[in-house]
């Protein structure tokens, strides 16, 4: 029988968390695939554990049987819907057995079980599995499975061990979503691990036949995660084997699947000719990122999925961690900051602002966000701050043998913390619960030999939340005196108050580095005098806080240059020539320093100080900053390019990845001034991706009609190459000239919209890449993004609300952009058909 989906309000609260009646404990599949008709049959053992219906999950399933404990159901024994399979008065312990068919060849959401390329493949998480039989969708219903895979490919994986051919048994209790299949025509590069404990782990990259020779680094990568996991946090890898499948068409970047790790092709596949160093370093953090989720995520997972920073919080701390050690510190944290704020503070400050454990939602999707991600590992780190090092490893250990098996919540983690530490955590959860980004006001005063600072914090509304609690914020810091030496070495001070205060017996008024190491997701009013900056740019011990200085001098210059036309000052230009000439310095912290901000993080650093936003005047001043710099520079810039040189042949290792991300800033410089002769030069001569894709970029800023020619000559055959060239394309058109190469672009042979890499590349070269050319006066950019946010939305309606986050900052220009950035999401909105996905996320940018 089949019922008419009812009509409803279809927000899903947290506060309405209540366990499943009947669990199942173990799932048998047999999956017999077509690309056409494939039939699934379930046998699902189940368990009631309280009073009510058996209400399974199900989409786009043929339901061919039912049967309970091997009888067919009669139909007035359960009900259907389009989304849900009920069955009435279950028993207390009984066998559900369901056939259902299914299309995958059809399925272009690229959710549940699909094809890309003629491989077989799933992703499950968050609600996938849906999508392939009928089951209790959720993740607090863990059970083992065993998977029988019927097909004639020559590889068939699933999770677990195999036990037979095409058969796979997964010992470990997991949720439906970290369930995983693939089949089809594979190869593999094999490697092995022996465990701390003495055994051998079998490593596989599965790619397709003719990309094996490009696994080595991430294979690589996977035997240093397993080891630092092992030497960190004490955490073993539990099969005999560990799978990693590259696939061409995915939304994510890759899945944690137990044992049978599912990536996007661009995060597993790297060669020095077709990958960048930012690709290999990419490789290197999410291949890690995975399989610290053995632990953080699949041994124990979350309770709902409200708390999903509970295992990608912890787990984008755990990855960044492992970063730093295998890349250097500062580098790797000024990088994560410099992300955190670009994503996560741009969607605090905005109208998709919501809490790292969100109250509610309607489509899940929606909710894997910089804010979970990024801020939920700073939490994690500001808790580690907190309770030390030594309390954070004992609260860890704790959290791993207490909750081993379990779906968890925030609360459980943090009582584990309270029970190792002693430490009242009551007023920290408030982290997990207030939105928006804090600001914490910095005021000096130095008289008769008492240095104080007076601290206030103040957290912003957000949407539904108004009226906030202070929070603790650790504050780390430390005093210079006025010649750069330290006076008093990084101290930590938790603001837990609204108001707060600190006072020093000093000589003399000392030279205030805060916030040092980024200790705290918080945004720092502190106006602070330029010869001050200046002090910590050439002295202060903290790197984080040098660099921070750095920056903080050049926002100034270019915020005061957008609203008062000012010149850009000597002894700035001084201080930028003393770093980029350093050689004391390491060359990716050089090369930090000496990146401007960006243009979005202008546009909203003058929406802050209450200026309109012009994106035009931004990118000329940001140009012309950077053609002030280049003048300042110019006797040195050959001379620092070739003492950075990186001869021979090519190595992603941090060291050479630095010099060559500084070469490519000042390659930038030069082509300022010498209309791109220098970027020919190293275009012609680069032996390697990141090489050619930096002079690539220069030579299309000048305006340069042949390379992109001859690019796409080189490397037509190989996708993830030309998805960066879709993308610099668009990225580096003259502002005016940006939708139309985009438009142009979409028309191009290998422009094809259902691949997520390639459609993300082009509309993401335009409204994150070229910001000036998206918020063209003439209204074009936005246009052009609704029409293919609403031609996508047809088939992958993840991808299209992703994406669609680009209009999120609407409110913050001038009344012409901002009524016609409104009239495209009313467009979107008034289209019949629209996802679920899309319609939450424009609803809710409309209602700022
Ligand atoms: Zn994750």
């Amino acid at each position: 029988m089949r019922d008419a989906t009812p009509e409803q309000d279809q927000t899903i609260y947290l506060a309405d968390y209540a366990p499943v009646p009947v669990t199942v404990t173990h799932v048998d599949l047999q999956v017999r695939l077509d690309p056409l008709a494939t039939r699934v049959s379930s046998r699902l053992t189940c368990i009631r554990q309280g009073p009510g219906d058996m209400v399974l999950n199900g989409e786009l399933l043929k339901l061919r049987a039912v049967r309970l404990d091997g009888e067919e159901l009669s139909p007035d024994a359960y009900s259907l819907t389009d989304t849900t399979l009920t069955i009435l008065n279950a028993p207390d312990s009984f066998l559900l057995e369901t056939e259902v068919e299914i299309a995958p060849q059809t399925n272009k959401a690229l959710s549940g079980l699909y094809m890309s390329n003629g491989m077989y493949c799933t992703q499950c998480e968050a609600e996938g599995f849906r999508r392939i039989t009928y089951m209790l969708d959720r993740p607090d219903v863990m059970a083992t499975y065993d998977v029988q895979i019927d097909a004639d490919l020559p590889v068939m994986l699933s999770n677990g061990d195999e036990t037979g051919h095409g058969h796979w048994r997964d010992p470990w209790p997991k949720p439906t979503y970290l369930f995983a299949l693939v089949a089809g025509d594979l190869i593999a590069t094999h490697d092995s691990f022996t465990t701390m404990d003495g055994r051998d782990v079998a490593l596989n990259v599965w790619v397709r036949p003719g990309d094996e020779g490009r696994t080595a680094y991430a294979l690589d990568s996977l035997k240093r995660s397993m080891a630092w996991d092992e030497k960190v946090y004490g955490r073993v890898y539990d099969l005999s084997v560990f799978n990693i499948v590259a696939v061409d068409d995915f939304n994510m970047g890759a899945m944690e699947n137990k044992g049978l790790n599912i990536f996007n092709s661009k995060y597993v596949l790297a060669s020095p000719e077709t990958a960048t160093d930012a690709d290999f370093a990419n490789i290197e953090r999410i291949v890690a990122h995975e399989y610290f989720h053995n632990w953080t995520g699949n041994r124990i997972t979350c309770r709902d999925w409200f708390q999903l920073c509970l295992k990608e919080g912890l787990t984008v701390f755990r990855d960044q961690q492992f970063s730093q050690d295998a890349r250097g510190f500062a580098t790797q944290r000024i990088g994560d900051v410099l992300n955190l704020r670009a994503r996560q503070f741009r969607e605090d400050a905005g109208p998709l602002a919501h809490p790292v454990r969100p109250e509610s939602f309607v489509e899940i999707n929606n909710f894997y966000t910089a804010t979970i991600y990024e801020k939920g590992a700073e939490l994690i780190g500001m808790l580690r701050t907190l309770v030390g090092a030594e309390g954070y490893a004992a609260g860890c250990a704790l959290y791993f043998e207490r909750h081993d098996g379990q779906a968890c919540t925030i609360e459980d983690w943090l009582a584990c913390f309270e029970a190792a530490t002693g430490r009242d955590l009551t007023q920290f959860k408030l982290w997990y619960t207030q939105a928006g980004t804090p600001v914490v006001k910095v005021t000096e005063h130095f008289n008769d030999g008492t240095y104080r600072i007076d601290l206030e914090q103040v957290i912003p509304d957000t949407p539904g939340q108004a009226n906030k609690k202070p929070m603790p914020i650790p504050l780390a810091f430390g005093l210079l005196a006025q010649d750069g030496s330290e006076v008093v070495g990084t101290q930590i001070h938790e603001l837990t108050s609204e108001t707060d205060h600190l006072s020093f017996d000093l000589d003399a008024k000392p030279v205030l580095s805060i916030l040092r190491g980024f200790s705290a997701p918080v945004i720092l009013d502190f106006v602070q005098p330029d010869a001050e900056r200046l002090t910590l740019l050439a002295h202060d011990t903290d790197p984080f806080n040098r660099w921070e200085a750095g920056r903080a001098l050049a926002k100034d210059r270019l915020m005061r240059a957008v609203t008062d036309d000012a010149d850009f000052d000597a002894p700035w230009l001084d201080a930028m020539t003393t770093l980029a000439t350093d050689t004391d310095a390491d060359p990716a912290f050089r090369a930090l320093a000496l990146a401007l901000p960006s243009e979005d993080d202008l546009a909203q650093s003058l929406h802050n100080a209450d200026v309109v936003p012009d994106p035009d005047r931004i990118y000329a001043v940001r140009r012309a900053a950077q053609l002030a710099m280049a003048e300042h520079l110019r006797d040195d810039l050959s001379d620092l390019r070739e003492s950075n040189a990186t001869p021979g042949s090519y190595d992603p290792k941090a060291e050479d990845a630095g010099k060559r991300a500084l070469s490519a800033t000042l390659l930038r410089l030069q082509t300022m001034l010498d209309g791109g002769k220098a970027a020919r030069a190293a275009y012609d001569v680069a032996n390697n991706m990141t090489d050619r894709m930096a002079a690539f970029a220069c030579l299309l800023d000048a305006g340069d009609e042949t390379v992109a020619h001859s690019f796409e000559q080189d490397w037509q055959d190989d996708r993830l190459v030309m998805d960066k060239w879709f993308m610099a394309q668009v990225a580096h058109a003259a502002p005016r000239d940006a939708v139309g190469v985009a438009d142009r672009l979409t028309r191009h042979r290998d422009f094809d919209a259902s691949n997520p890499n390639r459609f993300r590349s082009l509309i993401a070269g335009l409204t994150g890449g070229n910001p000036a050319g998206f918020h063209n006066p003439d209204g074009t950019g936005y246009e052009f993004l609704a029409s293919w946010l609403l031609h996508l939305d047809k088939s992958n309606p993840q991808t299209s609300a992703r994406l669609s986050t680009a209009f999120d900052g609407w409110t913050r220009y001038d009344a012409d952009r901002q009524a016609m950035m409104k009239a495209q999401l009313e467009r979107i909105l008034g289209t019949t058909g629209l996802s679920r996905d899309l319609s939450e996320m424009v609803i809710r940018m409309l209602k700022a």
